[in-house]
C-alpha cells in the first residue's frame, strides 16, 4: 500500500482504506505526534545573496510517524486546522524555534533571526499576543530575532488582524507576508500594517528567466516593497540564475534549494559555524 513518493514522502492510496477512514486514522495519530516526539524542525537558510551571508533560518514543521514515515506539512497542515490542533503545534513549534536560537548561539553559532509560519487558526483563538510574549520571556530570545510569517489570508480572513499584528508589532517581533503576489491583500492594506518583509513566492521565481511574465510581477513586487520601505526576499530560488536575477533588479535576499534545503539543527550549526562573519 505504500509507496516512496518524490521527496522521500509516503503516500497511501485512499482507495485501500476510504478517503473518510483514512482521515480518521491520520487524525487520531496527528493528535498524539507530539507527545510520542514525532514532531521535529527543519531549518531553512535564508541567505544574502552579494555576499553569501547567512540572515536568518525559516521553522518548517516535519511529521515522522512510524508507521507512515514522513507525511508532508501540506497534508497535516490542513487537518490540524480542521481539527484544532494547530494550536498546540504552533505553540511548539514556536516554542522550539525560540530555544533553538539560544541552543545555537550556546554553540558558537549567531542566528540573526528566525521565521516561523503562523496559521489563520492561531489568530482566532485570540491569545496568540500572550503566547509569543510568553514564549520570549520564557525562553530569553530577544523580540526582534523572531519574525512570523503571515499569509494574506491571515490578514484579510481575520477580522481582529489588525488589532492582533499591530499588538505583536508592539512587543518588538519582526513580520512578513508570505507567499506574497498568491493573496488577495489590497494593497491599501498593507500601507496599514506594520510588516517590516514581503516574501515572493515561490510560483513567480520557479520559472524565471523562462516566463516573462514571472519576471514581471517579481520585478513589481521588489518595486513594491521598495517604495513602502519594506525589505523583499524571495523564495524557492533553485538556480544561479534566478539569484542573479534577483539581485540585478534589487533584491538582495533568497531562500531556496540553490542555497540550501531545510535541514536539522545540527546540519546548520555545521555548515555555517566559521563560515565568515555569519
Ligand atoms: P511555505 O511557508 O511557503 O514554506 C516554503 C516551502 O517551500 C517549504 O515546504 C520548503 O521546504 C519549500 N521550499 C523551499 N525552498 C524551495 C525550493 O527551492 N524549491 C522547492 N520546490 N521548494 C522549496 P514545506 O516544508 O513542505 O512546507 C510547506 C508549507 O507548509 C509551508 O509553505 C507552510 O505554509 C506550511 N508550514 C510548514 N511548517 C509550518 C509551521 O510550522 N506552521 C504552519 N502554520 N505552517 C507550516
Ligand atoms: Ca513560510
Ligand atoms: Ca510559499
Ligand atoms: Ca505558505
Amino acid at each position: 500500500a505504500k509507496a516512496r513518493g518524490r521527496n522521500g514522502y509516503r503516500f497511501y492510496a485512499p482507495s485501500m482504506t476510504g478517503e473518510g477512514a483514512e482521515r480518521l486514522r491520520l487524525e487520531t495519530m496527528l493528535r498524539r505526534s507530539i507527545e510520542k516526539n514525532e514532531i521535529f524542525l527543519n531549518y531553512q537558510p535564508q541567505v544574502e545573496i552579494d555576499s553569501g551571508r547567512l540572515i536568518g533560518v525559516e521553522a518548517l514543521v516535519r511529521w515522522n510517524n512510524p508507521e507512515l514515515g514522513l507525511v508532508a506539512p501540506v497534508r497535516f497542515i490542513p487537518l490540524a486546522e480542521d481539527t484544532g490542533f494547530i494550536n498546540q503545534l504552533g505553540k511548539w513549534v514556536l516554542y522550539e524555534s525560540c530555544r533553538q536560537m539560544i541552543r545555537w548561539q550556546e554553540d558558537g553559532l549567531y542566528v540573526p533571526k528566525i521565521a516561523v509560519n503562523l496559521s489563520v487558526k492561531q489568530f482566532e483563538r485570540g491569545s496568540i499576543v500572550c503566547m509569543v510574549a510568553d514564549i520570549l520571556e520564557e525562553t530569553g530570545l530577544a523580540p526582534h530575532r523572531l519574525q512570523l510569517e503571515l499569509t494574506e489570508s491571515v490578514i484579510m480572513n481575520t477580522g481582529d488582524a489588525l488589532v492582533f499584528i499591530n499588538d505583536l508589532h508592539a512587543i518588538g517581533v519582526g513580520l512578513a507576508i508570505d507567499d506574497f503576489g498568491t493573496g488577495y491583500s489590497s494593497l491599501a492594506y498593507l500601507k496599514q500594517l506594520p510588516v517590516q518583509t514581503l516574501k515572493i513566492d515561490r510560483s513567480f521565481i520557479k520559472d524565471i528567466p523562462a516566463d516573462s511574465d514571472d519576471e514581471a510581477i517579481a520585478i513589481a513586487i521588489i518595486q513594491l516593497g521598495k517604495s513602502l520601505n519594506m525589505s523583499v526576499i524571495a523564495e524557492g530560488v533553485e538556480t544561479a540564475d534566478q539569484a542573479a536575477f534577483l539581485l540585478r533588479h534589487g533584491c538582495n535576499q533568497a531562500q531556496g534549494y540553490f542555497y540550501s534545503r531545510p535541514e536539522l539543527a545540527q546540519a546548520v550549526l555545521e555548515r555555517w559555524l566559521g563560515a565568515g562573519e555569519g
